[in-house]
């Protein structure tokens, strides 16, 4: 996999050692030698990952990545900070500006490789999200970075899996107030918790007695329910070159005993964090689809989707040699409701209707509002008999009762003409569109509050 990496430093040598190395992995590789230049590159769009140099003259580092995470156009590009100086209280400052992770010089190549490799993944990933979710966003729903952002990890849910009483002990007051943190000691009960568990993100011990947690991993890697949590290891230092295999194995982040309690908190928030925008990314992605197909009126399906589903269903049909029903509906002088009551009444006539009617129909029948009064329900598996007679069903219900226009109790009559065709030998939903739509007409100029059935 290949990722644009933005390597950011005052010091050239450092820059050409860093490029040659990244380079070599077939990372696309540029280069800035301060934060403006940095910022300038970002706007323009130019990186996946930034590696950004802590000690620089003017603007540092620290406030280089405080000022990309502040802006909304670059707050998604992932930043590693790369310092001499391997201290806490540095790194802990690095998180706090909001650096995605850490890398102390001089830098481990494996490390290093392992850190942008699972970088550049995660961004591929919230890429592809963030693209699908433009639109949502473009239509007024919240920006999900601003709101996962804005959330910090409180209410976060960790599932630490630890075999060691004091370790566990210790993550668990270092997370208290922050995260609520329930620990298991046995990994396959961890996997069930995880699977079953609303939780946000897994801490793993890779030192576990009687299991080796880089299975247990790989498990929460490759099981659907499980896969986009979060994982963060935790490994004595001479464990290193499994926390290598647990990089590869896709797990996020890793903390290296004895733990610095801050460091752990910035490291468990950042991964909640990212996991919450990714999320909420993906509701929208959801939401973005919904509005496409959906009618936001009534709720029911929408002409686009009535469209591309009623070729698909007719064929279907047609391939089993099963019936199918086609009805269209109109709701009788509703130009009058408009006019009359106002347009806030024919909505709520609009919604009203459109309930009513699924309450008539089965769940496998399909509603479409096509649009104004006009409706459409595909019928499955229904020959004419059965469709005259829901028609006849609905047709009645309408009539029957009064439609409330306002909230104190005022209600008007309400009728509905509705047309019928049956899917025949031809397989054009067109031409079963057609006949539907003229024996619609039929009930229109025949008096109208009547079902009328296409002869052929
Ligand atoms: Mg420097």
């Amino acid at each position: 996999m290949s990722a644009r990496i933005l390597v950011v430093d005052d010091v050239v040598p450092n820059l050409k050692l860093l490029e040659a190395r990244l380079t070599a992995e077939y990372f696309d590789v540029t280069t800035a030698t301060n934060g403006p230049e940095a910022l300038a590159a970002c706007g323009r769009e130019e990186c996946d990952i930034i590696l950004l140099d802590v000690m620089m003259p003017g603007m540092d580092g620290f406030e280089t990545c405080r000022r990309l995470k502040r802006d909304p156009l670059t707050a998604h590009i992932p930043v590693v900070m790369v310092t001499a100086l391997d201290q806490p209280a540095d790194r802990l400052k690095g998180l706090e500006a909001g650096a995605d992770d850490f890398l102390t010089k001089p830098i481990d190549e494996m490390t290093l490789i392992a850190r942008v490799r699972s970088l550049a993944r995660l961004k591929l990933v919230l890429d592809e999200l963030r693209s699908r979710a433009a639109t949502a966003v473009s239509l007024g729903m919240p920006d999900p970075l601003a709101h996962a952002l804005a959330q910090d990890c409180h209410g976060g849910r960790i599932l630490l899996v630890d075999d060691r009483i004091s370790s566990a002990d210790q993550i668990t007051v270092a997370m208290r107030g922050k995260a609520t943190v329930d620990v298991e000691r046995d990994p396959q009960e961890a996997l069930v918790k995880g699977i079953a568990g609303d939780y946000d993100l897994f801490i793993v011990s890779l030192g576990l007695n009687d299991f080796d947690a880089l299975r247990l991993c790989s498990q929460i890697r490759s099981l659907e329910r499980t896969r986009q949590l979060p994982i963060l290891c935790i490994a004595e230092m001479e464990d290193r070159p499994r926390v290598l295999r647990a990089l590869d194995l896709g797990v996020n982040d890793f903390l290296l005993r004895p733990m610095d309690a801050n460091e752990l908190r910035a490291r468990v928030r950042t991964q909640i964090r990212r996991k919450r925008y990714a999320d909420a990314l993906r509701e929208n992605v959801q939401a973005s689809i919904e509005l496409a197909v959906v009618d936001p009126l009534t709720g029911v399906h929408n002409r686009r989707y009535f469209e591309s589903h009623l070729s698909a269903l007719v064929s279907e049909a047609a391939d089993r040699g099963r019936p199918l029903a086609l009805m269209i509906l109109d709701i009788d002088h509703f130009k009058g409701v408009n006019d009359t009551h106002g347009h806030g009444a024919g909505d709520v006539v609009l919604k009203n209707f459109a309930e009513r009617i699924r309450k008539v129909i089965r769940t496998s029948d399909l509603v479409c509002r096509l649009g104004g009064e006009e409706f459409v329900v595909v019928m499955p598996d229904t020959p004419m008999e059965i469709a005259t007679k829901v028609a006849e069903r609905v047709r009645g219900e309408i009539e029957r009762n009064r439609f409330p226009i306002t909230d104190d109790g005022r209600a008007i009559d309400v009728t509905v003409s509705i047309g019928l065709a049956e899917r025949g030998r031809e397989a054009e939903p067109d031409s079963l569109f057609r006949r539907a739509d003229r024996a619609l007409y039929r009930s229109k100029t025949g008096g109208r509050n009547r079902v009328s059935a296409d002869a052929a």
